[in-house]
This record gives structure tokens, sequence and C-alpha cells, in this order.
């Protein structure tokens, strides 16, 4: 079963101009999907070059004829993020049209669903499953595309909104690997968090803002709640996989993650063989809103005492913010508001106040973490 490649041609958006977004696809038609994209936000460079790792080993299977399942692989998933640059600068995160972050805003079809498929729920769940997904693809199709934004977005939700596994591939500034997921895809997707060696499992039921994965999930328990006497299970496995910090690409380090990608693949049935045992996970898994987002309280430059990746305690001192008009003032402390992994920090040491710059994966939530829970500022 070899693989197809397919173009899709974006609406033209001024004259002279095209954009098309590629997809791979593995065993078209088989019963169940996985479907993974790199570079939603189109400046994060890691999933590039796993998601070129995987198209060759998924190709390498194929030829081993171990495909077994559906498998979509978009290797560069926002063609317009890739094309805006500022004075030699990539800017890859927010749509420069509309200041759209690109990982935001993704469809939020729960009510539209309901009322398409309300009268057809009943006690067998892959019916059930087969009705929901039909009314999903309907609803994405009438979503509105006339727009290039507005056409990638129903692109690649016309694959993702009815896949039963969803990666989503992103990486954060200076980072360990780790993930976001769904609170009722846990423990699910313990061997997710073990093959890739994730340092940080960040569950939210909603996150807000609708980022992609939530977008593919969510809408299963939304519906199990909204219809509590029908079968209706968790049937996309969504996450967010944070590969590491945006310098954080070469080729051993690539192809360590779409091996592990390749066995989460194997362990679920998407192709045939041996994935073995799951390794244990290096972090439990911890609420999203347990993360304490730690902002610069003044300007200044950071200088920083612990590593990524190190579990530090609360109260603890992290490093300390350096004030470049006064050189005897007292530094400013970076104080960790809880305990846990520090799995993600800001690159740039010039920091601003207001700005967050630390991120730490506490086990409790912080009563200060409500609303939007990604929102970094
Ligand atoms: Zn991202």
């Amino acid at each position: 079963m070899t693989r197809i490649t397919e173009h899709i041609e974006l609406p033209v958006v001024s004259a002279g101009t095209r954009r098309q977004v590629t997809l791979h696809r593995w065993g078209g038609g088989l019963a169940r999907r996985a479907y993974i994209q790199a570079s939603l936000h189109a400046d994060e460079t890691p999933g590039l070059l796993v998601a070129h790792h995987l198209v060759r080993l998924l190709d390498r299977a194929a030829e081993e004829a171990r495909i077994a399942g559906e498998i979509v692989v978009v290797p560069f998933a926002n063609p317009i993020g890739l094309d805006q640059h500022l004075a030699d600068v990539h800017l890859g995160r927010y749509h420069a049209e509309s200041g759209e972050n690109f990982n935001r805003g993704w469809p939020a079809l729960t009510e539209t669903v309901a009322g398409a498929v309300a009268d057809r729920l009943g006690t067998d769940p892959d019916a059930n499953v087969a009705a929901i997904r039909g009314a999903i693809r309907a609803a994405t199709l009438a979503l509105p595309a006339s727009r290039e934004d507005q056409a990638l977005k129903r692109a690649l939700f016309l694959e993702a909104g009815v896949a039963d596994l969803v990666l989503d591939l992103h990486c954060d500034s200076e980072a360990v690997l780790h993930l976001y997921l769904g609170t009722p895809l846990w423990p699910d997707a313990c061997d997710l968090a073990g093959d890739l060696k994730s340092h940080a499992h960040l569950l939210a039921e909603t996150s807000g803002g609708n980022p992609f994965d939530e977008a593919c999930s969510t809408i299963w328990w939304e519906l199990a709640q909204r219809f509590p006497d029908k079968a209706i299970p968790n049937a996309c496995l969504s996450a967010t996989v944070e590969l590491r910090g945006g310098p954080d690409v070469d080729d051993a380090t690539a192809l360590g993650d779409a091996e592990a990608i390749l066995r989460v693949l194997t362990r679920r049935g998407f192709l045939t063989g041996e994935a073995g045992p799951v390794p244990p996970l290096l972090a439990e898994a911890t609420p999203l809103d347990g993360v304490d987002m730690i902002a610069a309280e003044v300007p200044g430059v950071a200088v920083w005492t612990v590593a990524v990746g190190d579990r530090v305690e609360k109260g603890q001192t992290l490093g300390e913010i350096v004030d470049v008009e006064d050189a005897h003032a007292p530094r400013t402390p970076i104080v960790a508001r809880t305990g846990g992994v520090l799995f993600a920090r800001k690159l740039e040491k010039l920091v601003r106040p207001g700005q967050p710059i630390a991120k730490v994966a506490g086990a409790e939530p912080l009563p200060w973490r409500t609303g939007n829970l990604l929102t970094s500022r």
C-alpha cells in the first residue's frame, strides 16, 4: 500500500500568488485514521524535520506491507505562515493579515453536530461514532472558505476532525518535550507520553481559545455530556506535542521522535508489528491550571540558575532579572509559585514586565489560573 500525495490549492489571495497544502496518505480508505501535522505555528521548525523522517519511515513501513490503518501526514501545515517575514525575521505564530493565532479559533462544532445527530444516536458506540463523524464532516464542509486562512483551516480539519488519533507537532521557546491534551484522554494516552519521553503532560478539559487538538477531541466528551444515555466514546485521542524548544532541530533528535511516533502508531494498530512495552513515564500528568506561568516583574536581562527540565520547589529562586540601567541596583528574583518541572521558558533573555518567561508544571490547580489557560500574556 503505497503513499498517495495530494496538493490542496488554497484560494488565490492576491493576483500572481498561489499556495498549497501538501498531504501524504498511506492506507486511504482503511477503517481507522491517524493524522499528524507539523508546524501549524509556521516558525516552529522541529516538527518539519520530524515529519521529514516520519514520511521516510512510513514509506519503508509501506514497502514492508505494515500499513494497517489510514495514516495522514501534513509535513508543513501552514504555508501561509511559512511565507511571513519582517525585516529578516520569520513570524509564523500569528496570521499577519488578521492578527489571529494560527492555533486558535478552530471549529467548535458541538452544537451543530448535536442538532444533526440527536435523533440518530443509540446504544451502539460504533454506529454513534459513524453518525457523529458524518455530521462533523458535513459541518466542516459548510464552514466558510473564501479566504485562504479559512480554506486552510477547513482543509486540515476535514482530515483531522474525523480521525481516531491526532498529533499536532509544535515546539516552545526553550523547553523539554511536553504534551497538552484533554483530561478525559488520560490515562489512555500514557503510551504517547511514555514513547515520546514527555517531561510534562498537561491536562485540561477546555483550555480556552479552541486550539487544534481540542477542536478534534473535545466534541466527543461534550456530546457524551449532552446525551448521557447514549454510548458516545472519546473517539479521538488528540494531543499537542511540544517538541522541545525552537532551536532543538537535529537529525538524531528528529529521527528519535519520528521513531517514537511510529511506535505509537504500531501500538494503536495503524501499523502491524511489535511496539514493545511502554517506557516508564518521566512524570505524572498534571493539570493545565496547575502550570505557573511566571511573568517578569521588571525589565532587564534574565539570568537563570536552574536548567529547563529541572524539578523546582515552591518558593525557589530560579534566576534573577538584571537591571541594565543601574549596575548597582538589587537584582529581581524570579520565584516559582508552585513546585514541579520547569518545562519551558523564554529563549530570549531580554525580558519585559508582564511577559511570561517560565512555566512550571505543578500538581495542584493554582487559584489565579482561570479563563484562557493557554494565554501566555
Ligand atoms: Zn506552536
